[in-house]
């Protein structure tokens, strides 16, 4: 059924008039998510609070209408684009941190915070909420639970999926529930929490997280190290994670990405680098510094050009503004991107960088990687104009040879972005029938009328 007067104005009761729209310059602005892809959505729904969510779901549970949550529409596989049209849900006002428990290392959060104020307001109180995906700046908590993000220091850390305690989200039917506990332990029924986490608001639109929280390491430090050709530096990777000092990020740029960012950095590239390793470790200071100088020697053990250690937090800042500011700056290159997130095993990585080397070649296209390279999550980009329809279909083919060798070398198509709309159709690869007909049964168990985020995963 599609959008009724009736209907529309039950939303402005529920939400308040400001905050319901169908202007189609707004309906714009809510129709897209980083992939690019673009679907006009019928409204869009601004709640303040889990009450509204929830009477907007019975109102959409009644009336068979679709719905679609939404963070800050950061997403890397369309997750948030509303391909079935419908009404999208922002969570742009339910942005409260409600409390900090330091006595238990807890934080309760609304959907919409902004990933990088919690790292703050944590931070103030000497506390740490380690994942940290590039995007922190923009993306929301509920976003990186929809993905289950992970970002730099995954490799160390882990990803949100290992912070979060409960949840409260509202099912399509309208009905709350609280998912989880506020304890390190609990195994009481199946893990609904883990279930929700990166389910890419198919199942439940989550109103309220509780995240794990640790001590704020005392000190960090970040190093860049050089390398004449990109198998060096993929070999140094797994060289390092051999090792028993877990670095919090090792993060990995090609030399396309160099040419890119190099004006962001505070030295000169020195001469022939090829690749770059962003290396940073954090803990007391005293072993820091020894981790540091260890690392340091094992890098120039595998024919580093050179390792420059971040002097201060400045320097260590420009470093990552640089690895930041890769992924819009690829469009430099060609018009059009296909930004994969495949991971393999950390011994494979080498192997992974000679794949991508060779799709290079036989495909005439620019494929330009970076990323989190200590936990083996490779992004990989496939530059193409969109205009250009052979270059398309030979970027097409591209991503077919990628997901074939990473799923060969043991590895996933996809480490963080999830499948949303971009994976679907290469998700049967990766996992068999049994599994996929289990999950879509489970989606129908949460879902019976498949009015949450139609169009995704499946
Ligand atoms: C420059 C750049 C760098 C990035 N770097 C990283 C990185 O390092 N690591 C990483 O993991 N990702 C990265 N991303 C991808 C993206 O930022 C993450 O996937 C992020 O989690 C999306 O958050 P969002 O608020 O933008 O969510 P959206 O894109 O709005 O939504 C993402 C998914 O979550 C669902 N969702 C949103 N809110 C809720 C809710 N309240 N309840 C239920 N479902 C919900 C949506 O329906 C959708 O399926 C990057 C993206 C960009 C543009």
């Amino acid at each position: 059924m599609g959008f009724s007067n009736s209907i529309y104005r039950h939303l402005q009761k529920i939400s308040g008039k400001p905050n319901v729209t169908k202007e189609k310059e707004e309906l714009l602005c809510y129709s897209y998510d980083a992939t690019g892809n673009s679907f006009l959505p019928d409204a869009v729904v601004f709640p303040e609070s889990e009450e509204e969510v929830a009477r907007i779901l019975k109102l959409a549970s009644k009336e068979k209408l679709v719905v679609v949550p939404r963070g800050a529409g950061s997403g890397m596989t369309g997750g948030a684009v509303p391909v079935k049209g419908g009404l999208v849900i922002v969570t742009s006002r339910m942005n409260k941190i409600f409390d900090i428990d330091e006595n238990n290392f807890l934080v309760r959060v609304q959907p919409g915070v902004i990933v990088s104020d919690i790292h703050k307001t944590v931070e103030e109180k000497g506390l740490f909420y380690p994942p940290d995906p590039a995007s922190s700046s923009v993306c929301t908590i509920g976003g990186n639970i929809g993905e289950c993000a992970g970002g730099p220091r995954a490799v160390k850390y882990g990803v949100t999926r290992d912070y979060v305690l409960g949840l409260r989200a509202v099912l399509p039917s309208g009905e709350v529930i609280q998912t989880g506990v506020a304890t390190v332990k609990g195994v009481a029924g199946y893990d609904l929490t883990r279930l929700i986490v990166g389910s890419e608001g198919t199942l439940a639109v989550v109103t309220q997280i509780t995240l794990k929280l640790l001590p704020l390491p005392a000190t960090i430090k970040t190093m860049a190290v050089f390398f004449d050709t990109v198998q060096k530096a993929a070999k140094t990777v797994s060289g390092i994670m051999r090792e028993t000092v877990v670095p919090r990020c090792v993060e990995y740029m090609d030399e396309a990405c160099l040419d890119l960012v190099k004006d962001y950095f505070s030295f000169d590239l020195p001469e022939n680098t090829k690749a770059l390793l962003i290396i940073e470790l954090d803990g007391d200071v005293s072993s820091v510094e020894k981790d540091a100088q260890n690392i340091k020697t094992l890098c120039f053990s595998y024919d580093a050009l050179d390792v420059i250690v971040a002097k201060d937090q400045t320097e260590a800042q420009k470093l990552w503004d640089a690895r930041k500011a890769l992924s819009p700056v690829l469009y430099k290159i060609a018009t059009n991107k296909i930004n994969e997130d495949i991971v393999v095993p950390i011994d494979k990585i080498p192997d992974m960088v000679q794949v991508t080397q060779k799709i290079q070649k036989t495909s005439g296209l620019k494929v330009v990687s970076f990323g989190h390279a200590g936990d083996g999550n490779i992004h990989c980009n496939i530059m193409y104009n969109k205009a250009n329809e052979n270059e398309l279909k030979r970027a097409e083919k591209a991503v077919d040879e990628l997901f074939d060798a990473t799923l060969s070398l043991g590895g996933t198509i996809t480490g963080e972005h999830g499948v949303g709309m971009t994976k679907m159709k290469y998700l049967p690869r990766e996992i068999g029938a049994t599994q996929i007909e289990l999950m879509k049964g489970i989606k129908r168990v949460f879902d019976p009328q498949n009015i949450l985020n139609p169009g995704k995963i499946f």
